[in-house]
């Protein structure tokens, strides 16, 4: 999903070999500024352009009154069946199709609105049906809708307002005249039982409910550090030839302390594959629901009655104004490029966005810069040389990369564009596959007239001069090829820098009580603080994010003079050596942190080369070998290949994913039985304490709860926690989620001292990975609220 489609890839792979070989060899050796211009006239009017103008047909980013109406009617389906959730998000997908100002639109925000109302979500609701009056909703049906509104009202406990509305109901009705039939006589039943609510309420209001939480909400202290924006002013800025700029810790740090807040630079919400069709012929509509969904095309807040964009399907926001600041900022430019961009992947979004938000102002500063010989952006091996020299004569950050002239490091795009690009580490191939990409987009911003709006944000001279340059079409003009060029770069840096936003999202299995999260990719970004962080394996701290705003805490005691490490995605509880060292080729270094020299040089083992085994088919002890595995138990002798073994394993892993399906249709007596047999034939070939054999528990335990059998739920999740435990340690974050649930079941099955002592430990791990101010948090500590609150009765049966 980063990187462009494969048939993309492809197209532009055969180019590259159809290439003169000598145009090849300079290509490869060429800096970015030469890439672009020996390579922007390689994109083909007559080949590559078109092939990708027909690959950008399958994507969906428009408006489509056929998809507008395939949801709404499948919206009207959920709504019969009382699925809320479910048919406001299909309204919203509705909505997001339906030309704006339309009567059909104005629908799509009216039955959402009813959709909201079931949910409880009374202000939304209220949002929703001021869009719908806004939009033209027709006037006949208008009056079921202020009665919602005056219900919203009431249930708020805005008496005043609600009768209000009522009152313009009444006046609607008296000059639509006497009303006959039996969808009038509801309505007016429905009038005067809210008249009646209302005289009720005003005669005794409710005491005003205290939000809870609130006071107990403190900021945490927070001293900033001088020289780096965003950081703790326990860190420091370091620079060497061999770790390149990194943060170490200037004085001794707790666990859970935090160390950093950066909010992105610039992010991009992954759309998820479901825009994109797999085959040309598919035309069917689906009801996969994607992260565009769900969260807000700019400030990534989760979404319940979203606002679409004017121009496209595809971007939604949280609110108006969202979507005014995104359509100001970068929008206007990209709205009408969303197939395209599509298709390129996120990389490209990311690199295009960079530089609408940087304006062209600072990015031709910084391009010219990097042209007019400055050594720290062409040659960054030999400005290191110079800096650790000088780092040891003079201290302070002033010539370290990124750095401002009084040795400020702040999040700007300065310092976005002193990330490594590692120009001379890809591979040609790539980087002609990242030239190519990004040309197409600067020549479909030219073509659909756009080249103003780039280059105009942030340029007001450049505004009133007129253009002379004649081009012919296809042609970059000089301007657009500084953009690009700024773009290229990106794309290159993002190899390394960028960095995914993730969040703990609930699974689809519907509304049972215990929701189970799991993490998901939401966005790719560039964060230029946290970028300062190196890779290791066994990191000393934890990532959370909060829109689009990370938050880094050490996970552990971090004594004064160590180096703070944070994970890129290889950790040592998931991958073995070989596989980490593979997957961090990408980012061109060789991890030399303390697991990867553990496992590489002495002969310790990994936690998942020592618990993720087999066991022996006939007798179960543990098998041992590389390819072909020997049992243990020298009375047995059994061996069997590794690869059959792993075979089986996959097979596994596709039943447990069936009986997920299964729950998720609300078959949960099947999947028990399923569940059930998976593991029975686990535990012949698995050892007991594989990461599967406690994910299988986990899974059942999640039945049990959808079926309020909470007993069962509590015991099968206290096994997957040791299972959890043995692999990634009794403080880890993985910890703190399982600890989460079982607090929910426990919870709901009234369990209370189990679930009061469990709340403790999970507040106490989540704390330390997540803040005391993350939503799970917030969660438990209502939690624990509402079993102080509880009868006696109750608590005593326990
Ligand atoms: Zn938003
Ligand atoms: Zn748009
Ligand atoms: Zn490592
Ligand atoms: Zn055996």
């Amino acid at each position: 999903m980063e990187l462009p489609v494969e048939e993309w890839r492809l197209c532009a792979a055969r180019r590259w070999a159809a290439l003169e070989p000598a145009l090849r060899e300079r290509l490869a050796a060429a800096s970015l500024h030469d890439t672009l211009r020996l390579g922007c006239g390689l994109l083909r009017p007559e080949a590559e352009a078109p092939a990708l103008r027909r690959l950008c047909r399958r994507a969906r980013a428009g408006k489509e009154p056929a998809a507008a109406r395939f949801y709404r009617e499948e919206g009207n389906r959920s709504f019969g069946r009382r699925r809320y959730a479910a048919a406001a998000r299909l309204y919203s997908q509705a909505a997001s199709h339906e030309l704006p100002g339309s009567p059909e639109v104005s629908v799509c925000f009216a039955n959402r609105s009813a959709a909201l109302f079931h949910l409880g979500h009374f202000e939304v609701c209220l949002e929703d049906i001021a869009r719908a009056e806004s939009h033209g909703y027709p006037d006949r049906l208008l009056p079921k809708v202020l009665l919602r509104k005056a219900e919203c009202l009431l249930r708020l406990g805005r008496l005043q307002d609600a009768a209000d509305a009522l009152s313009v109901v009444e006046n609607k009705i008296a000059v639509a005249g006497i009303m006959t039939g039996p969808a009038h006589q509801t309505l007016l039943k429905k009038l005067s039982q809210l008249k009646i609510k209302i005289q009720e309420k005003e005669r005794c209001p409710e005491p005003a409910r205290e939000t809870r939480g609130d006071i107990q909400r403190k900021s945490e202290f927070w001293e900033e550090n001088d020289s780096i924006s965003g950081a703790s002013s326990s860190l420091r800025l370091n620079f060497d030839t061999e770790r390149g700029r990194h943060l170490v810790a200037s004085q001794d740090i707790l666990p859970g302390q935090s160390l950093l807040e950066e909010e992105a630079f610039v992010s991009v919400l992954c759309p998820g594959d479901g825009l994109l069709l797999q085959d040309s012929a598919e035309t069917a509509w689906d009801t996969r629901v994607t992260n565009a969904d769900l969260y807000c095309h700019r400030c990534l807040r989760q979404l319940l009655a979203s606002v679409p964009c004017q121009g496209c399907s595809y971007a939604k926001y949280c609110s108006q104004s969202c979507a005014d600041v995104a359509w100001e900022q970068y929008h206007r430019t990209e709205c009408s490029l969303g197939a395209l961009l599509l298709t390129l992947g996120v990389f490209c979004h990311v690199a295009l966005r960079t530089v609408l938000l940087a304006g062209f102002a600072e990015v031709s500063r910084l391009v010219e810069w990097s042209h007019n010989g400055d050594r720290d952006l062409q040659d960054p091996e030999a400005r290191c040389k110079d800096l650790s020299e000088a780092a040891e004569t003079r201290a302070g950050t002033r010539g370290i990369p990124g750095c401002n002239d009084s040795g400020q490091y702040q999040s700007s795009y300065q310092a976005v564009f002193s990330l490594l690009p590692h120009t001379e580490k890809h591979s040609p191939e790539h980087k002609f596959l990242c030239m190519l990409s990004v040309v197409a987009i600067c020549q479909q911003l030219q073509e659909a007239g756009l080249e103003a709006a780039v280059l105009n944000q942030e340029s007001s001279e450049r505004r009133s001069k007129p253009k002379t340059c004649e081009k012919t079409s296809g042609e970059l003009s000089p301007e657009m090829k500084m953009m690009a060029e700024a773009m290229l770069r990106h794309v290159l840096q993002l190899q390394c820098n960028a960095q995914a936003i993730t969040v703990m999202q609930e699974s689809e299995s519907g509304d049972g009580a215990v929701v189970n999260k799991k993490p998901v990719r939401l966005a790719t970004a560039f964060f230029p603080v946290l970028s300062l962080l190196n890779h290791s394996c066994c990191p000393n701290t934890s990532v959370s994010f909060s829109g689009t705003t990370a938050t880094v805490r050490a996970s552990q005691p971090i004594p004064s003079g160590q180096e703070i490490f944070h994970c890129y995605g290889p950790h040592r509880c998931r991958m073995r050596v070989a596989e980490r060292q593979q997957l961090l080729s990408q980012y061109f270094f060789d991890c030399r942190c303390r697991a990867c020299r553990d496992e590489l040089e002495s002969d310790v083992k990994s936690v998942v080369s020592l618990r993720n085994t087999f066991c022996c088919p006939g007798c179960r002890a543990p098998m041992q070998g590389e390819d072909m595995l020997c049992c243990s138990n020298e009375a047995c002798a059994i061996s069997v290949s590794r690869e059959s073994l792993s075979c089986r394993l996959r097979d596994l892993q596709q039943r447990i994913k069936r009986a997920l399906e299964l729950l998720r249709d609300r078959k949960a007596d099947q999947a028990i039985k399923m569940l059930l047999k998976c593991q029975v034939d686990a535990e012949c070939f698995l050892s007991p304490e594989h990461l599967l054999m406690g994910e299988l528990e986990d899974h059942l335990a999640q039945v049990y709860a959808t079926l309020g059998k909470w007993q069962e739920a509590a015991r099968h999740l206290e096994r997957s926690i040791e299972i959890v435990e043995m692999h990634h340690g009794p403080s880890s974050i993985e910890i703190g989620h399982e600890l989460f649930k079982l607090a929910q079941i426990l919870f709901n099955g009234f369990a209370v001292s189990e679930a009061l002592s469990t709340i403790q430990r999970a507040e106490e791990i989540l704390s330390v990975h997540c803040g005391p101010q993350s939503p799970q948090i917030q969660e438990l500590q209502e939690m624990k609220t509402c079993l102080s609150e509880l009868p006696r009765s109750i608590l005593q049966r326990t």
